[in-house]
């Protein structure tokens, strides 16, 4: 199978520099709002902090991908003395938990890189956390060609963000009509 050079994109977190302040969280709800800059809603955020005021936790998760079912085993973290709840560094959204649900369909929400058109030199969330606790790398890596289906899924999250569900829809629909046609 062919190969092709992938750009990958990946997001460190430095936890211990993490203050609570959700800026992350208000930028990247108003970054995806449609339109875009419209609304402010930390519940449709795709990072989310998971805090502990008592046990000074403050840890910035970013939604990954939905999971139908809840998991049968989950993890307890102990790390310096802070014990994190079972949940705590999961990225699914799942039946278990409220998390990466979009608050009116109940959709899950994923992050997408804050993808968009022309692209950005940094993710929103990165760019306005003042406390450097994200840090944004980019480098590229030779893969088979098949996993560019992965490209096509953000892509489409993306325009259904962007124009709704049922007007991308109703789009391919017109276009396999015309194409058939
Ligand atoms: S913006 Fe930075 S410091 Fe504030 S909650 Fe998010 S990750 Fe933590
Ligand atoms: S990278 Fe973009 S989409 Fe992902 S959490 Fe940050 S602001 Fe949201």
């Amino acid at each position: 199978m062919a190969k092709i050079k992938k750009k990958i994109k990946t997001i460190t977190i430095d936890a211990d520099k993490c203050n609570g302040c959700r800026a992350c969280e208000i930028i990247c709800s108003t970054f995806h709002a449609t339109p875009q800059y419209s609304s402010i809603n930390p519940a449709r955020a795709r990072i989310q902090v998971i805090s502990h005021r008592l046990k000074n936790i403050w840890l910035p998760v970013f939604a990954g991908e939905h999971a139908p079912a809840e998991c049968m085993g989950r993890d307890k973290y102990l790390i310096d003395g802070k014990e994190y709840e079972e949940c705590s560094f999961c990225r699914a959204s799942c039946p278990s938990r409220d998390f990466f649900k979009e608050p009116d369909s109940g959709l899950p929400l994923k992050c997408d890189m804050c993808e968009s058109d022309p692209p950005l030199t940094k993710p929103k969330c990165v760019e306005k956390c003042l406390n450097n606790v994200l840090t944004y790398e980019e480098r590229e890596e030779e893969v088979e060609e098949e996993v560019r289906l992965e490209d096509v899924e953000i892509g489409v999250e993306s325009m259904i963000d962007k124009y709704g569900l049922q007007q991308v829809m109703d789009t391919v629909s017109r276009i396999s009509m015309s194409k058939k046609g």
